[in-house]
C-alpha cells in the first residue's frame, strides 16, 4: 500500500523481480477490499508521518486474525506510530532511506515466517482432523483415483486387521478380499465393491464380513461374522473432478440381529394367531371333513352291498366311484387350504391378486360362515388388482376380518346376516372394504381395538386386529375399523399400494 505513484511502481517492480506476486493498492479501502479476494503472505504498508491511516489497515488484519505479516514502510517513523505498530504485531519497520533492497529482503524474511506459520497451522489442522477421525466408531478409508488407499482411521485398521504399513497403497477393493462372508446374500458383494469404486454415485449396502481376528480370540469364536454397512462416496475437487473415494463403514451386526429376532418373533406370533383361528374353527372344520368322509363311507357301503348281491351295473359303479372321488377331493381341498394357511412362516413377497385373495379367503372360511348362518357377498373390481406382498399374511388379515364379522352378526342374532366385501382401486391405492350388519362396536372400545390382547369375547385371544394392522403396515398400507355411517355394523377398510407388476 503506497500513495506515491513513482514509489509504488518502483516497489512493485523490485518485488516482482524478486519473484513475489504483488497486488498494489492506492488506499486503505482498496487494500481491505483485496483481503476479501486473496490470502496475502506479506503486506507492505506506507505510513507517512502525517497520515496514520495505514494503521487502520493493520487493525483490520488483526481483527480478521490474519496470519499476513506486516512491514511498515515509512519516510519518518514517529515513536508514537512505532509503538502502536508493535502493539499490533507488525513484523518490521523499514525506513525509506534504507533503500528498496532492504525492503525486499525484509519481505523475504516476512514471507518465510508466514509460510512456516501456515505450515505448522496446517499440520495442526491435519493432526486434529486425524484425531477426530480416529475417535469415530466408524471405519473411514480414503483412496485416490488409482484406487490406492491414502488414509485409514484407527477403527478401520482394527476392524479389518491391517497395520498402518500394510494398508497404505493397497487397492481399496482388494481390502475386503477374503474377509467378505460366504453367505448367499454376499455372493455379489465383491463385484458390488468394484462397481462402487468405479461409479460416480454414492452408494450404500449391508455386507457380512468375517472379522479379521485371530482364531482363538474370544470375539472371533462368538461372532465370526459381522455385518457392516458400507457407504462409498466420491471425493471431488472444487471443479467436481474426481480425486478418489471415501469408504465409510459401521458395524450394524447388533442392529441386524435385533431386526432378525424381531422378524422371527413376529412370524411366530402370526403363526400362533393363524393356528388359533383354525383351533377356534376346529369343531366346524371336523364337521366339514366328516361330511365327505361320511358320504364316501355311504357310497362305498352301498357299492359293496350291490356287488355282494350282483345288482350293480357298470354305469352305476362308475358314477358312484366318481362321487366317491369328488367327495375325497372336497375333503382334501379343505385340508390343503388349511395347510397352506397354517404353514408359510417366513414372509415371502410376490405379486398378489387381491380379488383372488378375497375369493380364496371366503372359501377358507366357507364352513365357518355356514355354521354362523352368514353369507358373504363379493363386489370385486373388474380389473386385476395386484399388490406386492405375502399371500399367506394378507389372507390371514382378510380371514380375521371375516371371522370377526361372522361372529359379530351371530352373537347379535341379527336378522340381516350378510357380509359385503368390496374391492376397488383409486389413485393407485387398492381398497378392500368389509362391511357387516352386526351390532357395531361401542364407542368405549373403539380406541382399543388394535391393542394386543384386547377382546370382548370369552374365548377371544384379542390378537387378530393388532396382528392384522402390523401386517398391513408392513405392506406399506393402512387399516381402519369404524362403525358404518349408514345402517349398522362395522366397516373395515384396508388400503394397500397397487403394484404395476403383471402376474
Ligand atoms: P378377538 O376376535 O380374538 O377378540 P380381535 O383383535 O380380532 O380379537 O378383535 C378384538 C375385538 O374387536 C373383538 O373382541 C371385538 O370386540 C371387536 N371387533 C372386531 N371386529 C368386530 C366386528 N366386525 N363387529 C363388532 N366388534 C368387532
Amino acid at each position: 500500500m503506497e500513495d506515491d505513484e513513482a514509489q509504488r511502481k518502483l516497489l512493485e517492480r523490485s518485488l516482482v523481480k524478486a519473484k513475489f506476486e504483488v497486488t498494489v493498492s492506492k488506499s486503505v479501502e482498496d487494500a481491505i477490499a483485496c483481503l476479501d479476494q486473496l490470502q496475502f503472505a506479506v503486506a507492505v504498508v506506507d505510513l507517512s508521518l502525517f497520515d496514520k491511516s495505514g494503521l487502520d489497515f493493520v487493525r483490520e488484519l488483526v481483527r480478521r486474525s490474519s496470519r499476513t505479516r506486516v512491514i511498515i514502510h515509512t519516510g519518518n517513523a514517529s515513536f508514537e506510530s512505532a509503538r502502536e505498530g508493535i502493539e499490533l504485531g507488525v513484523f518490521a519497520y523499514v525506513e525509506k532511506s534504507q533503500g528498496i533492497s532492504e525492503l525486499v529482503s525484509q519481505v523475504g524474511r516476512a514471507s518465510t515466517a508466514y509460510l512456516k506459520d501456515s505450515l505448522s497451522f496446517a499440520e495442526q489442522e491435519i493432526r486434529l482432523q486425524i484425531r477426530l477421525l480416529d475417535s469415530v466408531r466408524e471405519g473411514v478409508i480414503a483412496s485416490n483415483v488409482q484406487q490406492s488407499v491414502i488414509f485409514a482411521n484407527r477403527y478401520a485398521l482394527e476392524m479389518l486387521g491391517y497395520s498402518d504399513k500394510e494398508i497404505y497403497g493397497k487397492n481399496i477393493v482388494s481390502l475386503f478380499d477374503g474377509l467378505i462372508g460366504k453367505e448367499v446374500e454376499n455372493q455379489d458383494a465383491l463385484s458390488w465393491m468394484a462397481s462402487a469404486f468405479d461409479g460416480a454415485q454414492s452408494i450404500e449396502r449391508d455386507v457380512s464380513i468375517v472379522l479379521a481376528l485371530k482364531p482363538g480370540d474370544q470375539a472371533f469364536s462368538a461372532h465370526p461374522y459381522r455385518t457392516f454397512r458400507l457407504q462409498v462416496s466420491q471425493i471431488v475437487d472444487s471443479f467436481d473432478a474426481r480425486l478418489g473415494h471415501v469408504l465409510v463403514f459401521s458395524d450394524v451386526t447388533v442392529q441386524k440381529r435385533a431386526e432378525l429376532e424381531l422378524n422371527q418373533a413376529r412370524e411366530l406370533a402370526n403363526h400362533a394367531q393363524r393356528v388359533s383361528v383354525i383351533g377356534q374353527m376346529a369343531g366346524v372344520l371336523s364337521h366339514e371333513i366328516n361330511q365327505p368322509l361320511g358320504a364316501i363311507s355311504n357310497f362305498a357301503g352301498g357299492l359293496l352291498l350291490g356287488l355282494e348281491h350282483s345288482t350293480v351295473a357298470l354305469p352305476e359303479l362308475k358314477s358312484t366311484l366318481k362321487s366317491i372321488q369328488d367327495q375325497a377331493i372336497r375333503a382334501s381341498d379343505v385340508l390343503g387350504r388349511l395347510r397352506r394357511f397354517i404353514s408359510g412362516n417366513a414372509a415371502a413377497e410376490s405379486a398378489v391378486d387381491i380379488n383372488q385373495l378375497v375369493v380364496e379367503s371366503v372359501k377358507l372360511l366357507e364352513c365357518e360362515l355356514r355354521a354362523h348362518h352368514v353369507t358373504a357377498e363379493t363386489k370385486l373390481e373388474e380389473r386385476q388388482l395386484l399388490v406386492i406382498g405375502d399371500r399367506i399374511q394378507l389372507t390371514q388379515v382378510i380371514v380375521n376380518i371375516l371371522k370377526n364379522a361372522a361372529e359379530a352378526i351371530d352373537t347379535a342374532g341379527a336378522s340381516e346376516r350378510c357380509i359385503v366385501i368390496t374391492t376397488r382401486v383409486v389413485d393407485l391405492i387398492v381398497q378392500i372394504e368389509v362391511a357387516d350388519c352386526g351390532p357395531g362396536i361401542s364407542t368405549e372400545y373403539l380406541g382399543r381395538l388394535f391393542e394386543p390382547y384386547f377382546s370382548t369375547k370369552d374365548s377371544g385371544m384379542g390378537l387378530g386386529l393388532s396382528i392384522s394392522k402390523t401386517i398391513v403396515e408392513n405392506h406399506r398400507g393402512t387399516m381402519s375399523v369404524e362403525n358404518r355411517r349408514t345402517g349398522h355394523g362395522v366397516l373395515v377398510q384396508l388400503l394397500l399400494p397397487q403394484s404395476e407388476h403383471l402376474l
